[in-house]
């Protein structure tokens, strides 16, 4: 029999490697950019039309490269920045691998014009789909200019798994206030369309505020320290900014921007009694380590990172953070900006009298005194769900009728429940319903349990088409960022047929002036921006192929189930207590919530039995 195995020509190894490196035109513009920046550029120019599609253009006035090396940046592994295996443990070079390059140019058309500042010519390179088809000498500026053209010419496959061109030019557009957040020393600008944003070479606070508009400069609060193994700088927002969608979570290690669920968690978990459990911090931070104390290279696109020391800096990390917000009074403060002092002029011969401040001497922002909500949002939550409640007492009530018919599995059929100890409920800690269901003992989480019976009764709507719009007495309106702007007109089809009337105008915001009448009492804005959120998260392609009407719509009830149901905590009357057992066990499926979590566990009588035994 002849030899079967074959070496893969480098075109097809290259095109393999790109799938890791390249998922979209984002990614080419991180690859590009972080090059410019590595080339010690100073400033750095972007250019994209089609979001991408057709060209994305680097332009920097960074070190260039010589001719050869410019014929060498495509080959495979071939980089500047490592030269022998030793140097990928001491990772300066922050996993390097030369890889960047020949997967982009095995997907696309590339067109570069580099010129070292030494030399008195550059060079103009053409590669095709991995092929040189031109090298010549060339009159240019010194630097790199790259036009990367028509991104994956030669992958149907992967040109088709693009999303529409609004979603991937908000993908563009997070990846570039990414990379202008981490080299914020240096001069960036992006066009697109008929759009520009530049931004200033600027102080990191600087580039905060240019990016998300001085707004935010007076929720940042700043962290500062410097130890053997790390130093972290930057800002954490104040509690009251916290967000309940979209917190702008930045973590920066050595230049680079980074994923880290455990320093995530870190940060999080020093808010833990200081906002409402379904908000989050935004928080900058900018970690300096020892380059050969982290390992960069366990992903292909290089943004996850692991630390030698992390269980050392996770408590420094814990106090600095804590530091911060006990220290610039993190708790409701005077706005000095904006409050005016009440101070009397003295009369003469009259005499100062020293302020009373009335000062809780028992207060920590570290421990609210009342579950896990302070007192401000606490009140507001209450009255929210009083509201809440009350509509979904009479959706339950609507609910019976509508079923009438329908055998009810309900574990307490009416006549029994007079009498019998079986629909007793107790509430525990404000979060669990312990009942006795099927002869067992029951305990349910009762928000999850809650959030399944919601999310069932939208589901039923939504899927029979039953959507009654409700208008708004007063329209609201939503703040948009550019992103977001881009990719709302794709599913404003989809609001409306869910029972939104929503007007756009522009980048700068959209009116919402009719919502479903399903839903009652939740902050409408919010609502929108999650629904959007959720589709735009899903892995299918929505707005190029049609997302499964189906899938969307289980998207949109869990995400209206998420706003509406209970919180976590609350004290329930018995009645309410019933209700939700009631309603919960009529299900089909009453133990899981439609993103995946237990609702109840039973524990047999003989297991009580055996445990006394
Ligand atoms: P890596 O960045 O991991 O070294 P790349 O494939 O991204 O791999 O780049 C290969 C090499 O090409 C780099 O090491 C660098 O020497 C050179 N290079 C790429 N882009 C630029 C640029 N904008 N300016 C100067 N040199 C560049
Ligand atoms: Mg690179």
């Amino acid at each position: 029999m002849s030899d079967i195995i074959r070496l893969l020509p480098d075109s097809v190894a290259n095109q393999i490697a790109a799938g890791e490196v390249i998922q979209r035109p984002a990614s080419v513009i991180k690859e590009l950019v972080e090059n410019s920046v590595d080339a010690g550029s100073t400033y750095i120019r972007i250019i994209i039309k089609d979001a991408g599609r057709t060209l994305i253009q680097v332009v920097d006035n960074g070190k260039g490269m010589s001719p050869t090396d410019a014929r060498m940046a495509f080959e495979r592994h071939a980089t500047s920045k490592i030269s022998n295996a030793k140097d990928l443990f001491s990772l300066h070079t922050m996993g390097f691998r030369g890889e960047a390059l020949p997967s982009v140019c095995a997907i696309s058309q590339i067109e570069v014009k580099t010129k070292t500042p030494e030399d008195p010519m550059g060079t103009r390179l053409i590669i095709n789909g991995s092929k040189v088809e031109s090298q010549e000498p060339v009159i240019c500026d010194s630097g790199t200019n790259m036009m990367v053209k028509n991104l994956f010419f030669n992958v149907p496959a992967r040109r088709k798994f693009l999303k529409s061109d609004s979603v991937e030019m908000s993908n563009i557009l997070r990846e570039f206030e990414r990379l202008a957040l981490v080299n914020n020393n240096i001069r960036m600008s992006l066009e697109y369309g008929e759009k520009r944003i530049d931004l200033r070479a600027a102080t990191f606070k600087q580039r905060i505020t240019d990016i998300w508009k001085n707004s935010i400069d007076k929720q940042l609060l700043p962290i500062e320290v410097d130890t053997a193994i790390v130093k972290i700088s930057g800002f954490v927002s104040r509690p009251e900014f916290a967000k309940r969608r979209n917190p702008l979570q930045y973590l920066i290690v050595n230049g680079r921007n980074m994923r880290h669920p455990y320093f995530h968690k870190a940060v999080l978990s020093c808010y833990d009694s200081l906002i409402a459990t379904d908000t989050q911090p935004c928080y900058f931070l900018k970690f300096e380590v020892d380059p050969s104390s982290i390992d960069v290279n366990i992903h292909p696109t290089k943004n996850e990172i692991k630390f030698e020391y992390e269980q050392q800096i996770w408590p420094i990390l814990k106090a600095s953070v804590k530091a911060a917000l006990g220290h610039f009074g993190a708790v409701p403060s005077l706005d000095f900006t904006t409050d005016i002092l009440p101070v009397k002029k003295l009369n003469e011969g009259e005499k100062p009298v020293q302020p009373k401040i009335n000062l809780d001497p028992n207060y920590t922002p570290f421990i609210s005194t009342e579950g896990k909500l302070h007192n401000k949002e606490r009140g507001k939550v209450d009255r929210e769900w009083e509201s809440l409640y009350s509509d979904f007492m009479s959706a339950a009530r609507g609910f019976g009728e509508q079923n009438s018919n329908r055998e009810e599995k309900s574990l307490f059929p009416q006549d029994e429940a007079d009498n019998s100890v079986g629909n007793l409920c107790i509430q525990h800690d404000q979060r669990f319903i312990i009942t006795s269901a099927l002869g067992k003992l029951t305990v349910i989480d009762q928000r999850k349990a809650h959030l399944k019976i919601l999310y069932e009764d939208y589901l039923s709507h939504l899927e029979k088409n039953q959507i009654v719009t409700r208008k708004l007495m007063f329209p609201e309106y939503i703040q948009l960022d550019s992103g977001q702007a881009e990719v709302f007109p794709t599913i404003e089809p989809e609001l409306r047929r869910i029972g939104f009337e929503i007007e756009f105008a522009g980048d700068s915001g959209a009116k919402i002036s009719s919502v479903p009448a399903i839903i009652d009492n939740v902050d409408y804005a919010d609502l929108v921006l999650s629904i959007y959120e959720n589709i735009m998260d899903d892995d299918s392609n929505y707005g190029r192929e049609v997302n499964s009407i189906k899938r969307i719509n289980e998207k949109i009830a869990l995400t209206m189930a998420r706003k509406s149901a209970i919180p976590v905590k609350v004290r329930l009357t018995e009645d309410e207590m019933e209700h939700i057992v009631g309603r919960l066990f009529s299900l089909e499926q009453p133990g899981i919530t439609p993103d995946g979590n237990r609702i109840f566990m039973t524990i047999e009588s003989s297991q009580l039995e055996s445990f006394f035994n």
